[in-house]
Order: structure tokens, then C-alpha cells, then sequence
């Protein structure tokens, strides 16, 4: 029986953990480093299964409609929380010829989902004119072809998370800035955390949820966990002032196919992005490399957004895993040690219901949903 746990990491992942355990009653301590770097923080939010081009994986496109299904269920509960989680729309757009095809393939992508699984509903989908493209999204280019999907969502990953931890302390959560050492195992199970002061917790269960830093914790485990930092650079704009039809609260979220998009808030912010670079490390920079990017692939996509004013480029380490898709559960060896890791570019969609499910692992209670592809140790 399970009565207390530690939770090793405070972004989206883990603050879902804290809450999810807390809420149940658990004793929950949430530790977290908040390091520079940190995903949550800089990631995008954009909330769209349906759209995604990873072909390779059902078992991430299963897991990801259940996800996007659980979001509204869950912000509802955070109404009292400033969550940020709005059903906006997006519009996936071929910007110049050379991108019709790819837009072609992704329209039968989409429809070949429908068929087989219902999601997106046929009515939720529809070819748009150039014109009445912009007419969502003012700053556009003169696209050549425009789908709008009206059910893709945004989500201030910082506000999720934040709310997440919030509603976790109404419930009992205690949250605290940490930087865990050491998972402690005795005869086979958790006994505890160690800290970088000193400090020593005890508690029944560890739930590793610490991004790109997880791999730490492999040999206290005695687990492989390969994952590694990505590091992805985005732009946020200020268009407030500029003389748009429409205020950027209103417009849907933009992506063409050079692996960028552009998502709007309500505060006149636009964020465009990002890079996906391997290989650089615990490198949280801004490079003007990466600056030449986003920016060019912003104006080529949206030349409207030319005297946008530039506000700040925040920098986010992607935990991507070997296989791409997350770690969810128990450690094999390890009674009590959970793993909540390795969302990659999509753990804003991804995690608040990961963080549910492997709550529910932590309290004995069987998940929804198969979680075999998503086991600990697989790799
Ligand atoms: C530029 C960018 C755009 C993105 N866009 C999207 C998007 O549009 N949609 C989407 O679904 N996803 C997106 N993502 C991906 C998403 O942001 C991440 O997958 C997700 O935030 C990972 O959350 P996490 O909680 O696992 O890790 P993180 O947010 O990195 O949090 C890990 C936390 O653990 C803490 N920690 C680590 N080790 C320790 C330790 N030993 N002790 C204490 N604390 C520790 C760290 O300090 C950190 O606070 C994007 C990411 C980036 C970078």
C-alpha cells in the first residue's frame, strides 16, 4: 500500500503526477530544480493529434487522441487555475508550390484517420480558400492550399503546469525547489530521495519526471533511460498595435510544412517556431542561426508579421527518446520507482494524461489504457 510519494521534476509532466496524487490523497512532495532549459517553459502548445506526421507510431496516435481527449475534462477541474487551455483551431497550410504535395499527403493522412478511427470527425475538417484563410489569420501569406482543423487547442505549457501545481497544493501537494541526488532503494524498493543540500525524504514511491535530465537517475535504478536533450529556439512576437482586422486572441494556430508554426494569444503575443537541434547538450542558447530560422520561416509563412516587435526567444531542451515515444511506469527491479519521461515534441499534448496515468499506476489502480508500448526498460 502506497501512502506517500516523491515526485522528481516540476514541469507539465510531473506537476500532473503531484496533482493527480495529490487529489487522490496521497503524501506528495513535488522537488523540482527548475532549470533553464526547461521544456514546459518554452514549449509551443500546440494540442493536435489529428494533424501530427508521426506515421510510424499507432501506439503514439492512440495514446495522443486519449491525451487531447482528457485535456477539456481536466481544465474544466483547473477553472479556478489560470490554465490557458483554448480550442483555437488550426490551419495546416502549403504557404508556397513546392509544399502541395506534402499538403496532399497530410489530406489523405487526415481522411485515412477519420476512416479508421473516428478522429477528426469529418465535420471538423475543411478546405479553405487563400482568402478566406487570411481572413482567420491576417498576417498569412497568399497560401496555395489551406485545411482548417477547428479542433486543435493551445496551451501555455508554463500555466498548465503552474495550475496543475496549484490545484496540487489545494489538495495537499507540498512543492519545493530541489535538486534530488538520489533516488534511495533498500532490499529492492524506494525508501526515499537525497538532495544536493543535504536533505533527505522518505516516502513509498519515486516518480521520475524530470525531462531531459532524467537519464541521472539510471544507475540508482539500475534501468537504461535513453533520453536525450533536443533543443528548440522560439521566436515570441508582438503584434499588439499593428493595424490586423481581427485581434491575435482570435486567430487559429498556423503551420505549413517545414516542420514550423506559429501560435497567437490573447495578449497579442504570436510565438513561431522552433528549431530541433540534436546534439547540442544542456545548451539552453539562443543562436543566430536559430534565429535565422524561425525568423525567415515566420515571414515566409506570414510576410503580414514583418513589423511584429521581437519580445523574447526562449530556448526549451526537448526530452526525446531513442524510440520517440515516452516512458510511462513501473521500473522493473525497483518496487515503488515509476518513470514519467521522454515526451519529446509532444509531451504538451502528452502529459497531463501521462501524469494521470501513471498516478494511477503509483495508487494500484489498472490505466485505461495499454501502456506495454510505452514500458520501462523496453530499450
Ligand atoms: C520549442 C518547443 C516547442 C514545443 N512545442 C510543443 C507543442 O506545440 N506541443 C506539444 O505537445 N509539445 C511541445 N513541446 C514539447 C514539450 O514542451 C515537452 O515534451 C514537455 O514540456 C516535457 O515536459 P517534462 O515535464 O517531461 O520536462 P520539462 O518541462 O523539461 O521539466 C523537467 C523538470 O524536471 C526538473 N528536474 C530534472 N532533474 C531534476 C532533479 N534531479 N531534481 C529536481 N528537479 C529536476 C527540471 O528542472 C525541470 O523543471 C515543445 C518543446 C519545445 C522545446
Amino acid at each position: 500500500m502506497i501512502d506517500s510519494a516523491i515526485v522528481v521534476g516540476g514541469g507539465i509532466v510531473g506537476s500532473s503526477v503531484g496533482y493527480h496524487l495529490a487529489r487522490a490523497g496521497l503524501d506528495v512532495r513535488l522537488l523540482d530544480r527548475e532549470d533553464e532549459g526547461r521544456a514546459t517553459t518554452a514549449g509551443a502548445g500546440i494540442i493536435s493529434p489529428a494533424t501530427s506526421s508521426r506515421t510510424g507510431s499507432t501506439a503514439w496516435f492512440e495514446f495522443g487522441l486519449e491525451a487531447a481527449d482528457y485535456y477539456p475534462d481536466l481544465a474544466t477541474a483547473l477553472d479556478d487555475y489560470a490554465h490557458s487551455y483554448t480550442r483555437t483551431g488550426l490551419l495546416s497550410v502549403a504557404a508556397d508550390a513546392d509544399e502541395v504535395g506534402d499538403f496532399e499527403r497530410a489530406k489523405t493522412r487526415v481522411e485515412r484517420r477519420t476512416e479508421e478511427y473516428g478522429h477528426p470527425t469529418e465535420d471538423s475538417v475543411r478546405e479553405l480558400s487563400p482568402a478566406e484563410a487570411r481572413a482567420k489569420y491576417p498576417p498569412l501569406a497568399d497560401v496555395e492550399r489551406a485545411l482548417f482543423f477547428e479542433d486543435a487547442a493551445r496551451v501555455d505549457g508554463q500555466a498548465f503546469a503552474s495550475a496543475l501545481r496549484e490545484a496540487g497544493r489545494d489538495a495537499g501537494l507540498t512543492v519545493e525547489n530541489a535538486d534530488v541526488t538520489g533516488v534511495d532503494v533498500e532490499n529492492g524498493s524506494v525508501a526515499g530521495v537525497s538532495t544536493a543540500s543535504g536533505a533527505t525524504y522518505d516516502a513509498d514511491a519515486a516518480v521520475v519526471a524530470g525531462g531531459a535530465w532524467s537519464p541521472a537517475f539510471e544507475a540508482d535504478l539500475d534501468v537504461s533511460v535513453p533520453v536525450e536533450p533536443q533543443r528548440g529556439q522560439i521566436l515570441h512576437l508582438d503584434v499588439d498595435g499593428l493595424d490586423f482586422d481581427r485581434p491575435a486572441g482570435e486567430w487559429p494556430i498556423v503551420s505549413a510544412f517545414r516542420h514550423q508554426y506559429q501560435v497567437p494569444w490573447p495578449d497579442g503575443r504570436v510565438a513561431c517556431g522552433a528549431t530541433r537541434e540534436s546534439g547540442t547538450g544542456f545548451e539552453p542558447s539562443v543562436t543566430l542561426d536559430g534565429l535565422r530560422s524561425v525568423s525567415s520561416e515566420a515571414l515566409r509563412v506570414a510576410p503580414g508579421l514583418a513589423d511584429a516587435t521581437h519580445l523574447e526567444t526562449r530556448v526549451g531542451l526537448r526530452p526525446v527518446s531513442a524510440d520517440g515515444l515516452p516512458f510511462l511506469g513501473g521500473v522493473p527491479d525497483v518496487d515503488g520507482a515509476y518513470l514519467a519521461a521522454g515526451h519529446g515534441p509532444t509531451g504538451l499534448t502528452l502529459g497531463p494524461y501521462s501524469g494521470k496515468v501513471v498516478a494511477d499506476l503509483v495508487r494500484g489502480v489498472e490505466p485505461e489504457v495499454d501502456l506495454d508500448p510505452f514500458r520501462v526498460g523496453r530499450l
